[in-house]
């Protein structure tokens, strides 16, 4: 730890004390350069990391998009709500206890391949097929309804008579 004042790395830890209320631990420290003391402070840090998609660009973790995307994949599907439920927040944990700042979406990808594979492998199939050919699940629900919804339109066309 560097002295804020000088910047000297000769600080010494004078006192430590332990809040478990917050799981934090405070240190009194000293530094040997200047004299001056300073306080610090450890936590755990259980923060979401954030999203780095594959143009570099940085997005906030999303659990109703990742949800939706993986709604999209289990359409239809004889999946009950509650195992996605939990298969979203394994996905979570595993994001929050990775310890990461910043995460790359072809991991998260990655990890709910995984989750889609242990409820369906119909779901999967239609995610990985999907999924790996783009950068966020995002993209994965918004190509999937494109292929999905207009069934409609593949109907015979009437205007078309011989
Ligand atoms: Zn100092």
């Amino acid at each position: 730890m560097r002295c804020p004042f000088c910047d000297s790395h000769d600080t010494q830890v004078l006192d430590t004390r332990t809040n478990p209320e917050v799981n934090a631990v405070r240190r009194r420290r000293k530094c040997g350069a200047c004299a001056k003391r300073f306080t610090t402070f450890e936590k755990v840090e259980l923060r979401m990391p954030r999203l780095i998609k594959k143009d570099g660009t940085r997005s906030d973790f999303d659990r109703e998009k990742l949800s939706s995307s993986m709604m999209v994949a289990l359409r239809k599907r004889h999946v009950a709500t509650e195992r996605v439920d939990l298969a979203i927040d394994r996905i979570e944990e595993k994001l929050r206890s990775s310890g990461e700042r910043e995460i790359a979406t072809a991991h998260i990808g990655e990890l709910v391949m995984h989750e889609l594979a242990l409820l369906d492998q119909v779901a999967f199939i239609r995610f990985a097929s999907v999924y790996r050919s783009f950068d966020t699940p995002e993209d994965f629900r918004v190509a999937a309804q494109a292929v999905d919804a207009p069934l409609s339109l593949r109907k015979p066309r009437r205007t078309r008579t011989r």
